[in-house]
């Protein structure tokens, strides 16, 4: 007699967790390393060696969530690329993967630019929170970060995302000098639309060091020059001194004291929150890390194409269990992660 797969009353997930008390909560997907911007940070000049053609399937990146969700106890999945909303299918995997009671979060990052016109359909799959990428409001700039990119198509992304989603979030990689230029536009920003505005370390992904060293500021003086503009920060909620770490990422928040405003700072580089960190990556290419900016990565693509629950299982907790108890941010900087960033997903 042939078995529902809903007939299967599972045994109840045992807890992932590892040496440093962090347990796995959280599962990353990068669904597609097809972009339609090509941002400088993110994307070699040269282009990233897409070869146009998905290795995952949608059936293959299920699979591999309801191992995550019914067998490790993941709680939580983001979903990013490249961009994902080029990858045609998105909304039907995203219905699919809500299925699972036990998954409370889904989230999406997104550079914004087909948002308007996919957000709806996105809304009603079950996304929860959008997180979309906005590091200028000046339209040349943008495009010239973007490699050609619509700062409106943008702004209209995020417009349609107000509307739609319970939770929106801007996620500004700090680039010198036009973060400092524009430090003030964001505060507003974030005031005006009552969006939180995270502002992200730049990162080494790939071998391009002089764009790094050019355009690298630490969050720290990021700080100093919001203090220098008058804006007193205030942190978030009940969380540690200096700072609330919200959700399931490593941001630590604060209100702007007197505004609306809410900014983030995610400093990977200069002040890890590697203790506090419960997730695993999938990159588009099937290849499971720990981290970005850990070399180590186990190849999934054979056991999830055969459907080999216990070896993914497996390699899971393995991945997870043997983490070091932080990246060393100095050899990350000397040796870049091989694939570029909209491979191994953001
Ligand atoms: N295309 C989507 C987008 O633009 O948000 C999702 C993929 S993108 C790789 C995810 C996030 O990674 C974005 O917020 C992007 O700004 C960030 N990112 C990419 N390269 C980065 C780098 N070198 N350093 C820091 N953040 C980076």
């Amino acid at each position: 007699m042939a078995v529902a797969e809903s007939d299967i009353v599972r045994a109840a997930p045992s807890p992932v967790v590892d040496r440093f008390g962090r347990r796995f909560r959280y599962v990353r997907l990068s669904v597609t390393d097809l972009c339609n911007l090509s941002c400088h940070y993110c994307n070699p000049a040269q282009g990233c060696a897409s070869t146009h053609q998905h290795k995952l399937s949608w059936d293959d990146l299920d699979f591999l969530v309801d191992v995550s969700v019914n067998d490790l106890g993941a709680e939580a999945v983001r979903i990013t690329g490249g961009e994902p909303l080029v990858r045609p299918g998105l909304a039907g995997f995203i219905r699919g993967i809500r299925r699972h009671a036990a998954l409370s979060d889904v989230a999406l990052t997104t550079n914004g630019v087909l948002l308007e016109r996919m957000g709806p359909a996105l809304r009603d799959a079950g996304v929860d929170r959008v997180n979309i990428s906005l590091d200028t409001f000046d339209a040349e700039r943008f495009a010239d970060i973007t490699r050609g990119g619509s700062l409106q198509r943008c702004l209209d992304g995020i417009e349609a995302a107000r509307t739609l989603f319970r939770r929106v979030k801007i996620n500004c990689v700090a680039l010198k000098p036009t973060v400092i230029a524009e430090l003030a536009d964001f505060v507003r920003f974030s005031h005006d639309k009552r969006i939180e505005v995270r502002f992200i370390e730049l990162m080494p992904i790939f071998d391009e060091k002089e764009y790094f060293h050019a355009h690298f500021i630490s969050i720290d003086d990021l700080r100093h020059h919001l203090d220098e503009l008058g804006f007193t920060l205030v942190p978030e909620g009940d969380g540690p001194a200096e700072g609330n770490t919200t959700g399931y990422g490593p941001a630590t928040t604060y209100r702007v004291a007197g505004t609306e405003a809410r900014i983030g700072f995610i400093s990977q580089m200069s002040n890890t929150k590697c203790l506090s960190c419960n997730k695993l990556r999938l990159t588009s290419d099937g290849a499971l890390k720990p981290c970005l900016l850990m070399p180590e990565e186990i190849d999934l693509l054979g056991p999830i194409h055969r459907r080999d629950r216990a070896a993914v299982g497996q390699a899971m907790r393995w991945q997870f269990m043997m983490r070091a108890d932080r990246y060393d941010t100095a050899i990350a900087v000397g040796q870049p992660v091989g694939r570029g960033m909209q491979a191994t997903g953001g």
